[in-house]
């Protein structure tokens, strides 16, 4: 468990601890107006929230605010901090999507496929009948085998998604899901995060089938490769609301290729899966709500 203060926010008169889930803890500031937070500028990232703020998904992810520089010179976004609207809130991110790579970063892993003690060392740690007989006499994976196989020890390659983070409202936060990766691990992962607040779960159903079905209509969606991008679950005693957010991966699609975001994924055919999480968290919660 790992508790997280990069920095003090101050929103609509309260002063709140900002609260980070995944990445650098570098990444982020605070922003130079209320409500507003900075994150390291990835040009990429850049282009899609410039092209966001023209599409259906807009209010789906937070706005943005342009880019500044700092006094140490370094470039940022500006962001709209989610956080803002709620009260000692419950956060948690899910990265969307089958796998977490690009197929960019596989092709370059394939070039000079090494074997790699690290890689196989970290493999049987978690799981000791993971590596092949061979991978075992050599004691060592290459690299595309690793990145391969560390989609498959999460709920990423058969859900869809996997969770990155929660923070409760107590303050308590964890990043331990690495493994979470059986329906039922996630749900009761999911029990966790909304215990106390039963009145959120329907809140996150409505907003999930929002997004699936503006998705589904977005230009921005249907031009796009969604790799590593998250959505972040935000509630509190009051309110409940879903965004995406980090788009640092996602990359326009060849001006040839076009994806469903739901067909398997085979190297080269560029599908992520992105429908598939947004799915399987739909029926996850529907089942959650029934219970
Ligand atoms: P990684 O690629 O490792 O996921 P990253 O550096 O690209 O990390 P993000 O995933 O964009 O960073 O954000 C990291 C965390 O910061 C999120 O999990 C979330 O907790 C928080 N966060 C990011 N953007 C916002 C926002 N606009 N409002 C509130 N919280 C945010
Ligand atoms: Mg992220
Ligand atoms: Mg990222």
């Amino acid at each position: 468990i790992v508790q997280w203060t990069p920095f003090f926010q101050t929103y609509k008169k309260q002063r709140y601890p900002w609260v980070q889930l995944a990445g650098h803890q570098g990444n982020f500031k605070a922003g130079p107006e209320p409500g507003t937070i900075l994150k390291k500028l990835c040009p990429k990232e850049q282009l899609c929230f410039q092209v966001l703020m023209k599409d259906i998904l807009r209010p789906y992810v937070p706005e943005y605010k342009g880019h500044l520089t700092t006094d140490d010179g370094d470039l940022y976004l500006q962001l709209e901090d989610l956080l803002g609207d709620f009260t000692s809130p419950c956060v948690m991110d899910c990265k969307i999507g089958v796998r977490t790579y690009l197929e960019e970063e596989l092709a370059k892993a394939k070039e000079k496929p090494k074997l790699r003690k690290d890689m196989y060392e970290k493999m049987i740690q978690i799981d000791p009948n993971a590596p092949s007989e061979e991978e075992h006499r050599l004691k060592g994976v290459t690299k595309p085998r690793y990145m391969v196989w560390r989609e498959t020890i999460s709920s990423t390659a058969t859900l869809g998604f996997r969770i990155e983070g929660i923070k409760k409202s107590d303050g308590k936060s964890s990043k331990d899901f690495k493994t979470t990766k059986n329906r039922d691990q996630v749900i009761e992962a999911f029990r966790d995060f909304v215990a106390g607040f039963p009145h959120v779960i329907p809140k996150y159903i409505n907003r999930l089938r929002a997004i699936r079905d503006i998705l589904l209509d977005s230009k921005f969606f249907t031009t796009h490769e969604v790799i590593g991008s998250s959505l972040l679950f935000v509630h509190d005693s009051k309110n409940a609301n879903i965004w995406l957010i980090d788009f640092a991966k996602t990359l326009i699609l060849p001006s040839d290729i076009r994806i469903n975001h739901t067909s398997e994924w085979v190297v080269g055919n560029h599908e992520d899966g992105y429908l598939i999480g947004i799915n399987n968290l739909l029926d996850i919660f529907t089942e959650m709500n029934a219970a």
